[in-house]
Order: structure tokens, then sequence, then C-alpha cells
């Protein structure tokens, strides 16, 4: 007996469900596994909880080996192994995901989640597509009784899997830097909340200003001195690991979280960038060199706040200025709040 329904829907975008790699890409954009709360989300799964008279509804990404749940509804739970979930097979198709006795169905009868504590029976789930076809994730209910389907109901699941598309392009779109497309300032103070309630692993923060800048404008005109920004973005990516966060944080200021590294290898990271941007030779009209003037400060081991770091790098950068300019500064230790003593190397 066939217990499971496909039931076809319309995509705006050619779905592209053999670009494993592209997928990963996709969700990788969305910056969305590490972030806790994503403004919409608690209502969208209250919403399709309620229509599907469900037990549980959830929100939920897969990435290489494991499923990130949000926004869960009657289960708390924030992530499983990708082999046991049954989003990883919604995310296989273009259509909706319909079980309704995983007893019943080969494709899950053995799995724990059906025949462990969890006791899962009936599932819905609607891949969640982004605008270029990739999907990274579900929109799911799911309950321990057996249970029939509405057609409506899973139409109305498909627009509500498409809203949740459209929050996460919303925040990608506040969370980039228009100009450079790296991280904006709004994105970078949710990874240096995230960095400071992770209290057992290290962390540095660079904070870097470009020399005389002003200058470059004057001189050359502001379209020149954007084409500067764009070229600085592109020079400092070049030289981070995958999981440094590079933001725009503020006209010609970047930011650098260092996730995992000590204040010792932060002073290293920030010298070895001082002197890749000071020896590139820009192209184009413009100026042929800019420097940069660079405060570093690394999360204290317990206690911090977000404003107590910030604010040691930013004394560390007027340190730096007020020294010469091209040149690393930092700031070992510091309190809770206030501004502290430095220790410069440049
Ligand atoms: P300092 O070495 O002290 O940092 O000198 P500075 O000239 O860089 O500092 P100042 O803060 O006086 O000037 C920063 C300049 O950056 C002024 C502003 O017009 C320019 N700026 C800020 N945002 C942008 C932008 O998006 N594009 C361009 N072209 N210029 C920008
Ligand atoms: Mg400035
Ligand atoms: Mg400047």
């Amino acid at each position: 007996m066939n217990t499971s329904a496909s039931i076809p829907l319309q995509f705006f975008a050619k779905p592209k469900l053999s670009d494993e790699h592209g997928r990963q890409a996709a969700l990788r954009r969305y910056d969305i596994i590490c972030s806790d709360t994503v403004h919409g989300f608690d209502l969208i799964t209250t919403i399709v909880k309620r229509i599907f008279n469900a037990e549980m509804a959830a929100i939920t990404f897969i990435d290489a080996d494991t499923q990130w749940v949000k926004a869960p509804k009657g289960i708390a739970i924030d992530r499983t192994d990708c082999a046991t979930a049954f989003c990883n097979l919604t995310i296989r198709q273009t259509d909706a995901l319909t079980v309704t006795d995983a007893t019943l169905d080969p494709r899950f009868r053995d799995n724990p989640m059906v025949t462990g504590p969890l006791g899962l029976r009936w599932y819905c789930g609607m891949p969640l597509t982004t605008p270029d076809g990739y999907n990274v994730g579900s929109l799911c209910v799911f309950g321990t009784k057996p249970s029939r389907f509405e057609l409506e109901h899973i139409e109305i699941l498909a627009d509500f899997a498409a809203l949740v598309i459209d929050h996460l392009e919303l925040r990608s779109l506040a969370r980039t830097d228009a100009l450079t497309g790296l991280l904006s300032r709004r994105a970078m103070d949710e990874h240096l909340t995230l960095a400071i309630s992770a209290t057992d692993r290290p962390a540095s923060l660079l904070l870097m200003d470009v020399d005389r800048f002003k200058a470059v404008n004057d001189t050359y005109g502001h379209p020149t001195g954007d084409r500067v920004l764009v070229t600085l973005a592109g020079i400092l990516q070049a030289h981070l690991r995958p999981d440094d966060q590079l933001a725009r944080y503020g006209g010609e200021e970047f930011a650098i979280l260092l996730p995992d590294t000590s204040y010792d290898d932060a002073l290293d990271i920030a010298e070895r960038l001082r002197r890749v941007v000071a020896a590139h030779h820009l192209s184009g009209p413009g100026p042929e060199r800019i420097t940069l003037s660079i405060g570093v400060a690394a999360r204290r081991a317990q206690g911090d706040r977000m404003d107590a770091w910030l604010n040691a790098a930013d004394t560390a950068l007027l340190s730096a200025k007020r020294s010469g300019r091209n040149r690393v500064c930092g700031t070992p230790r510091y309190p809770r709040s206030a501004t502290v003593a430095q220790d410069e190397k440049g």
C-alpha cells in the first residue's frame, strides 16, 4: 500500500536538485544556521501547526550532515542528524513530501524517529526553494498519529514556505553592504553577540580604518573612492580563512571577527593584512596605494559585553592612528566597560 503522495506545485525558478554543492553554498549565503531568532519564523510555524491541527511544526535547514531546526513548535530540538531527517528527503524533490503513516512506508518504517521515543507517524514537509532554485530546507508539520492531508492545507504550506524564503531574502539584504557585498554592521553585531555567548571559545576582533581616505575622495572623486573600497574588500576577503567574518563596519571602516583566535595570533593576522594592503598596487585612475590602521582586541574569557569588546578594539585603532597610521595596535586586557591602557605593536 502506498501511504505517501506527491503534490505537484509550481516553482518560479527551475529547481536544481542534483547540484548539492550549489545547494549548500545557497544555504551558507543565508548565514542562518547559527542564528537563533529570525523575525517571523515563530509566527509561521505557529500558524501552520494550527492550520494542520498538528502536534509539531518546524522550519529546518539541511547542511552536509546536520538538520538545523528553527522555530520548533510542540517539540524542543535544535538539530538532528541528516541521516534520520524526513526533511532530507523533502529537499530532494520539488513538491511536498507527505507521509500518512510512517510505520507502513518502507522509506521510514525503520527510521529511529519512527521506531524511537518520538514515535513519528505522519509528516508533511514543503521544500524551501531559493529564488535561484535550491532547496535549502523545509517547512514541516508532523505528529505521532496517522493522518491524511487536505490539498488546500498543503497549498497553504507552500505559500508559507515561500514566505520563509521572502524573510530570508529580506534578512540577507539587511545583512549585506550594498557597495562591497560584505556583511553589514548589523550582521557583524549579530556575529559578535554569538561569539560572546560561546564562552568556551576564544575570539578576536580587528577594527580597521583606511588612512587619509578623505584625501582620496577629494583628489580623485567619490566614485574612485568607492572603487578603492571595493578593491580593499576583495583583498581582505582573499586573505581570510573561511570561518572569519569580514564586515564593512562604517564608511571606510572594516571589522573582522576571527573565531578560535588568541590575542597574539590576532595581532599577527592584523599585521599580515596591514602589510598585504600597504604593498598592493591599485590599478586604474586613483591612488597607487592605500594603508590601514588596525585595532585588535581579544574577547575576554567570560562576562564580556559586546560594547566593551568593540570599545577595546576602537581604542586600539585610535592608538594606531595617533601613533602615525599604517600600523597595528592592540588592547590585551580591558575591563567590562571603559577604556584601558594599550599594548602597542606597529
Ligand atoms: P584618517 O586617517 O584619520 O582615518 O583620515 P580619513 O580621511 O580617512 O578620515 P575621515 O573620517 O576624516 O574621512 C573618512 C572619509 O571616508 C570621509 C568620507 O567622505 C569617506 N567615505 C565614507 N564612506 C564612503 C563611501 O561609501 N564612499 C566613498 N567614496 N567615501 C566614503
Ligand atoms: Mg573613519
Ligand atoms: Mg579613515
